[in-house]
């Protein structure tokens, strides 16, 4: 069979005319085309293979067979919608309330994180009767327009920051207003947030829920301080409001210690609402909100129905379950606990021989390397950054690429089967490339500062 039904730049010159361009392609000068994928790796057009170290979404691996299977075995037997009675949605609403405290056990499918956080808000607004929003700053939430107006990467370039939204600095210990050498950060960011409620609050307005992804991605791959979100959830919830935990990114053993990355913030936390996507259909659009029995309870009090079209269909549920399956059997976690570890011990290594590289944090298989032209200031180094990510695509066909408001930071967010190899590649070719910047164009930028 043709993998390509196009040649590479009659595929370009459709999709410049026919999608919309705000709809940005990889390596927008010269894209790849990917014709297939198995595991950690990607094919183009020409059979050549890349490493991926950023596609989340193929959590256990792109195109693993044990998901085709259960794809292609339920889509032979029935796809209905949840209005009718079926095992799949429950069995795995059944095994996602296993992997969370249980106070979190109800659950609302849907098929996108945006749609997610877009009920999350509609629950807590119900469930609190308040309609102001609490966020970090550099967050992102989703593509609705509820979602942008609750995200500071997006609302920043657009229409602004709504009345009703508010925006507490981010708890990054390497750059933001607290830094790795206070005595409490956690603390002390913490009481950021307890400065926001009372000024809210001096404007005789009420905070309906806090929202923060359990680890800011967009934000630049940042690890909350321990005991940040326990303390943050006692000053919100003092203010009736709810903590809404995003783990779009993050959820689904990630970090690998744990299933989801708010639980590295110890067993004293649990947030009021969970929202998932991204790992969860291992590509197909899956996604849910997971919630307590008194939040649930306000929003069907409201009397109005909640019918999402494809939402917790069979088939859907069917690939959620075998997600779950392939992390148990293959002990994904592990793997991300072992070769995460691996990964930023050799990262921090690298950063011993390199001084462009100011930090290098994360936990299992969410690793940041943020690149900065002066140690001492931190200045970032987005130039450089994203030389680094095109000259890995083009010279050793590694994909990985860049967060954080100065797109500064390489993320890695492979696929969970990302090997020990895979690992020791991608460094010893970033190595080579610091190298090489570092006699030649490197000396340039620092010319410049
Ligand atoms: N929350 C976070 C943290 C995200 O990163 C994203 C997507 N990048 C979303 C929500 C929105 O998810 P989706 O694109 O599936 O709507």
């Amino acid at each position: 069979m043709a993998l390509e039904k196009f040649r590479k730049e009659d595929t370009l010159a459709m999709r410049k005319k026919l999608i919309g361009q705000s709809c940005r392609l990889f390596y927008s000068d010269d894209p790849v085309k990917i014709v297939r994928a198995r595991g950690q790796y990607l094919f183009d057009e020409n059979g050549m293979r890349y490493l991926d170290c950023i596609s989340n979404v193929h959590h256990v691996g792109h195109c693993h067979p044990s998901i085709t299977q259960a794809a292609t075995a339920q889509m032979d037997l029935l796809n209905t919608n949840a209005r009718f009675l079926h095992d799949n949605i429950v069995l795995y609403a059944d095994r996602l309330a296993a992997t969370l405290p249980e106070k979190l056990c109800v659950f609302y499918f849907v098929n996108s994180g945006s749609e997610a956080n877009d009920l999350a808000l509609r629950l807590a607004q119900q469930y609190t009767q308040h309609e102001d929003v609490i966020v970090l700053d550099h967050a992102y939430h989703g593509h609705l327009m509820s979602l942008i107006d609750i995200s500071p990467y997006k609302f920043r370039k657009l229409a602004g920051q709504k009345e009703w939204v508010h925006v507490a600095p981010l708890p990054d210990t390497y750059r933001g207003i607290y830094k790795e050498n206070h005595p409490n950060p956690a603390q002390a960011y913490a009481d950021t947030v307890k400065d926001v409620i009372d000024e809210v609050h001096r404007k005789g307005r009420k905070i309906s829920a806090f929202f923060a992804e359990s680890l800011p991605s967009v934000g630049g791959q940042i690890i909350l301080p321990q005991g940040y979100s326990t303390k943050v959830a006692e000053y919100v919830r003092s203010a009736g409001a709810v903590f809404v935990a995003d783990e779009v990114q993050t959820g689904f053993g990630r970090v690998g210690s744990h299933f989801w990355a708010f639980q590295l913030q110890g067993e004293d936390f649990c947030p009021d609402i969970v929202t998932m996507g991204k790992p969860m259909g291992n590509g197909h659009p899956l996604a849910c909100v997971a919630t307590t029995v008194e939040i649930a309870g306000a929003f069907t009090a409201n009397g109005v129905e909640y019918f999402n079209t494809f939402g917790g269909n069979p088939v859907s549920c069917a690939i959620g379950l075998a997600v779950l399956d392939v992390i148990e059997k293959e002990d994904l976690r592990g793997n991300a606990m072992r070769v995460g570890a691996h990964l930023k011990d050799l990262l921090s290594k690298l950063q011993t021989r390199h001084q462009i590289i100011g930090d290098v944090r994360g936990v299992g298989l969410f690793v940041g390397l943020e690149l900065v032209t002066d140690t001492e200031k931190r200045t970032p180094a987005t130039d450089a950054a994203s030389r680094v990510v095109k000259r890995l695509k083009e010279e050793e066909r590694i994909c990985v690429s860049t967060d954080g408001p100065w797109e500064n930071v390489v993320k890695f967010k492979p696929p969970m089967c990302f090997s020990m190899e895979d690992a020791e590649l991608v460094v010893q070719s970033i190595d080579r490339i610091l190298t090489d910047m570092k006699t030649n164009d490197l000396k340039l930028e620092n010319e410049d500062i």
